[in-house]
């Protein structure tokens, strides 16, 4: 008899595999290596990954993760980096410099192959890096479901995208950073699963429905047969969402919302503009921030901006600076542990501690947009109150006046500190855009830290609370011209939420490109009038779930 286990339902799809626990396995955990042992240990496990895969029939791959094994001990790399070293640079950073190098060289040359070949130099340059700072690999080595308490973004994406096939988190929320993630990589996930870790490793295969947010335990044959049958009605759904994918983000009625794209990271840029994307409402920078050992410098991030740029031709592109801090520490910034991370030091409030944190990126945002002649928008998290929003439009005055030849950004806030929204009349006159950012709203709002899975219930972002206080932001855009407001938040991604948004006069939704579909076809189905009066009385009603009903069950 197979057993089932509920949690919530994260990212969605349907899938069957063995279970993979991953245990936390921080930077440093292992010796830190110079270059050259690195660089072997590195070839060492490429090798091991490659007669797996031999061994498994897979000659194909193999012989790529050879060629790579040959890369990592390449002496011309070494040469490059030792150069870099040589000049200063910190070792871990020479070589992934030198990497980028070569791939980049790749990359010009305008051919498949060869540009897939520059790929291959930067994974492994990243291999040797991390070795080099004391990290530790996660690897999958057969179709996983990973099981964690929770799962860092950094290790997401360094599992094999073709092993890993669903993520099931005994810790987390819809909005923690491990469920946005696995929805951008279209993985299927179901999150706050109490007594996952220990139930998980008793069992050879596990069932996971990211719809219904239910994990089953070794599944008998009934419950294979039932999954199979999930599985084809979210196949099924997914590919009726997907025709609405490239048509316009409007009502029934023609009313238009910009239909905007979140991303992690620059690579993401260009898919999102491919599914539809007007524009890049929200551009979570934190991911160059990450996996290093020491911070940045601002022709590094330069380069990794105007490669969003690049891809958006000319269209809006939103860089929020660094959010860090919260569930997203960064080692190097040595931020002291805290009791409550998220009402501690994140975001803009550690730019105290580290003064040049913030001027050095937006600097690096002003170079891109000056190379690539194209205005961007810098948007500025946590913002509480003016004093905050006095704090980013000095910061981004200063770094303008050193970057001078770049055209000026237009500068907005995000909306998700509770705070914010009683001040929004006193913000919006002095800033283009508010972006409500849902996911942290709900839970300042509410008092439910989104990564606490025993308040799941508590982070429904369609409460009443939180539909008021979205509301009060329209109005005070509304009276402040110029200034627009978006939603970021995971809200605007949600049918049901999307729905509710454009009915309180939201004119942007940015959320993962593969929700594009879903929202158009809810959106479309209904006229404004009738969004409208589903979003005034949506704000009369007392829970999130009568909201969801509500706004689901309307003629
Ligand atoms: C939010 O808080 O709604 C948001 C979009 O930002 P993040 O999820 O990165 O905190
Ligand atoms: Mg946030």
């Amino acid at each position: 008899m197979s057993r089932e286990l509920r949690g919530t339902p994260a990212a969605p799809g349907v899938v069957v595999a063995a279970p993979w626990i991953y245990r936390v396995s921080p930077p440093g955990d292992a010796v830190a290596l110079p270059l050259a042992d690195a660089s072997d240990a590195a070839a060492d496990e490429i090798g091991a990954l490659a007669a797996r895969l031999r061994d498994g029939g897979r000659e194909s791959e193999a012989e790529i993760l050879d060629a790579q094994a040959m890369m990592a001990i390449d002496p011309s790399l070494h040469s490059a980096a030792n150069d870099l070293i040589a000049g200063g640079a910190d070792p871990d950073r020479a070589i992934l410099e030198a990497g980028e190098a070569v791939a980049a060289s790749f990359e010009a040359m305008g051919d498949e192959i060869l540009a897939a070949r520059g790929a291959d130099v930067r994974d492994v340059t990243t291999r040797i890096a991390r070795i080099m700072i004391g990290g530790v690999a996660p690897r999958l080595d057969r179709r996983s479901v990973v099981v964690a308490v929770d799962l860092p973004p950094s290790v997401t994406v360094e599992l094999d995208r073709a092993l890993l096939v669903g993520i099931a988190l005994e810790g987390g929320s819809r909005t923690s950073h491990a469920a946005i993630l696995s929805r951008s990589l279209g993985i299927p996930a179901v999150v706050g699963v109490d007594g996952l870790c220990a139930a998980a490793a008793t069992v050879s295969e596990l069932g996971l429905d990211g719809e219904a947010g239910t994990v089953y335990l070794e599944p008998d044959a009934g419950t294979s047969l039932h999954l199979d049958r999930a599985a084809r009605t979210s196949a099924s759904r997914a590919e009726l969402d997907a025709e609405f994918a490239a048509s316009p983000l409007a009502t029934a009625d023609g009313h238009r919302v910009t239909c905007a794209a979140n991303i992690g990271e620059p690579a993401e840029a260009e898919a999102a503009f491919a599914s539809g994307a007007e524009a890049i409402g929200l551009f979570r920078t934190e991911f160059a921030f990450a996996g290093r050992a020491t911070a940045p410098d601002e022709a590094l991030q330069a380069a990794a901006y105007a490669k969003v740029l690049r891809a958006s031709g000319g269209a809006e592109v939103v860089f929020r600076l660094a959010d860090i801090g919260g569930d997203k520490p960064i080692g190097y910034l040595r931020i002291d542990p805290e009791a409550n991370p998220f009402l501690g030091v994140r975001a803009i409030r550690l730019a105290e501690r580290h003064p040049d944190l913030l001027p050095t990126q937006i600097r690096a945002i002003l170079r891109a947009s000056a190379d690539a002649g194209q205005r961007t928008s810098i948007m500025a998290p946590m913002v509480a109150d003016e004093a905050d929003l006095e704090l980013v439009l000095r910061l981004v005055a200063d770094a303008s006046a050193i970057v001078a030849d770049a055209p000026v950004p237009r500068v907005g806030i995000m909306v998700e500190v509770p705070s914010a929204v009683l001040l929004a009349d006193r913000l919006a006159p002095r800033v283009e855009f508010m972006s409500i950012g849902t996911n942290d709203l709900t839970q300042y709002l509410l008092a439910a830290d989104r990564s606490n899975a025993a308040l799941a219930a508590r982070q429904d972002p369609l409460h009443p609370a939180v539909l008021r206080a979205i509301a009060r932001v329209v109005d005070a855009a509304r009276a402040a011209p110029g200034c627009e407001v978006a939603v970021c938040g995971e809200m605007a991604g949600d049918p049901v939420g999307a729905q509710l948004l454009v009915g309180l006069g939201v004119s942007e939704l940015s959320m993962e490109p593969r929700a594009f579909g879903a929202v158009k076809r809810a959106v479309g189905a209904r006229a404004l009038p009738d969004l409208i009066a589903l979003a005034t009385a949506a704000q009369q009603l007392s829970a999130a779930a009568e909201v969801r009903r509500t706004v689901e069950s309307a003629s």
